[in-house]
């Protein structure tokens, strides 16, 4: 099979080269970053079984993966114990939910968001036809979830787990984890957060945040894909999905896959120790990027989510006038998404950008623009003026 090629073709742009096409999608994946890479060769290079213990090849194995589990561990101030690895967040956010509530009387309510990735909607939604309760808490027009309605709901019925998204993958808009941890910990409830897109720009801290369950995946933190990780914290009951060889203390069972392991610890290493400079960067290119369409486009761009309180990087923005997917087709220098990348096989407007009050013919009109850690300044700019220029010609 042919790959497409990294640099199809080359611009220049205020007099730097710019290859093209351009990858501004971060909320759906990540390039991996060049030290995990290597990493990665390295340790593909030997065959190794972490379960084998009669030999050295096991015995590396096993290292590979306590150093790995020990760096993600690392990355949310967690202890390496607590650290269970999955094929990704989808399966971790699926244990999440059925893990601690296949113990509990399905009298028990799962509260949520209506904003949530939707391996937990639809997990919770699964559950919900095996008998549980399940309540969706509704969120304001940026994406905001009223802790006072989280805690009316807690007093109101009896709750077995409360799952929120720390940022939302369409948007952006952050959370108040901390609040909703302190009320779930007052009140003695479960809580699990999926974590997943603010792995790489915010502190993430299990012990400061109360959290008793929180998602991870490698391939958003320029990790590789198909491999994620569910925290648990010591002494939480969780009931394992997946059965087989006992692997990982019962509680996912499935041979280890080292080389993937070792690529997500190195990615959650480089994720902590670039945490400051990813979140300067993001902010100032997404700053850049979006000054140029407003100066561009004036009303005829609005951006979603949340002002103030949101993860740099994820731009949600609506085109007055024209269907989303036209304007990606003007531009297949960039590679953009019209929504969640999960979901984009969906004839429906997008649950999260309804949940805000969009209407259908608005959420049509929205683009998503990921950027990331190696997106340039220049390269940044370039594309935000290919955009607005093509939407004015689009509309004229
Ligand atoms: N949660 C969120 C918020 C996500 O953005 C994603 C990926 N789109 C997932 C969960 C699922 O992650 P994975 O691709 O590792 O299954």
């Amino acid at each position: 099979m042919e790959l497409i090629s990294r640099h199809q073709k080359t611009i220049e742009f205020e007099g730097q080269d710019i290859h093209l096409p351009l990858f501004l999608d971060h909320q759906s994946t990540t390039p991996l970053a060049p030290q995990v890479r290597s990493l990665m060769l390295e340790v593909m290079a030997f065959p190794g079984n972490a379960e084998s213990d009669s030999h050295v090849f096991g015995f590396q194995a096993q290292a590979i993966i306590q150093n790995a589990k020990a760096e993600v561990a690392a990355l949310i101030n967690a202890y390496p114990d607590e650290i269970i690895f999955t094929s990704g967040a989808t399966e971790a956010n699926n244990l999440a939910l059925h893990g601690p509530l296949s113990l509990r009387p399905n009298t028990e309510t799962l509260l949520t968001t209506q904003i949530e990735h939707s391996s937990i909607l639809t997990t919770a939604q699964a559950l919900e036809k095996r008998g549980h309760k399940l309540c969706q808490l509704p969120v304001a027009q940026d994406g905001t979830l009223d802790v006072s309605k989280l805690q009316t709901a807690i007093a109101s019925t009896e709750v077995a787990l409360v799952s929120v998204q720390m940022a939302n993958n369409e948007i952006g808009t952050l959370q108040n984890i901390f609040e909703i941890g302190a009320l779930c910990q007052k009140a003695n409830i479960l809580f699990h957060c999926d974590a997943v897109q603010a792995a790489t720009t915010q502190t993430i801290d299990v012990k400061r945040d109360q959290l008793s369950l929180l998602s991870l995946s490698s391939h958003k933190i320029y990790g590789p894909q198909g491999i994620g990780a569910l925290f648990v914290k010591r002494g939480t009951p969780l009931s394992p999905v997946i059965l087989g060889g006992g692997q990982q203390e019962n509680r996912r069972a499935g041979t280890l896959p080292t080389a993937l392991i070792a690529g997500f610890g190195e990615a959650s290493r480089l994720a902590r120790q670039c945490r400051d400079t990813d979140r300067k960067h993001l902010m100032h290119i997404s700053n850049l990027f979006k000054k140029e369409l407003r100066h561009q486009l004036g009303a005829n761009i609005q951006f979603n989510g949340s002002e103030t309180s949101h993860i740099p990087g994820c731009i949600s923005a609506t085109f007055t006038g024209i269907e989303a997917v036209d304007l990606l087709l003007e531009i297949p220098e960039l590679a953009l998404s019209t929504g969640s990348a999960c979901a984009s096989h969906a004839a429906t407007p997008s649950h999260i950008l309804t949940a805000l009050g969009l209407d259908a013919k608005t959420a049509g009109s929205t683009v998503r623009i990921g950027l990331g850690r190696y997106v340039t300044e220049t390269e940044s700019r370039y594309s935000a003026n290919l955009i607005a220029k093509t939407y004015l010609n689009l509309v004229t």
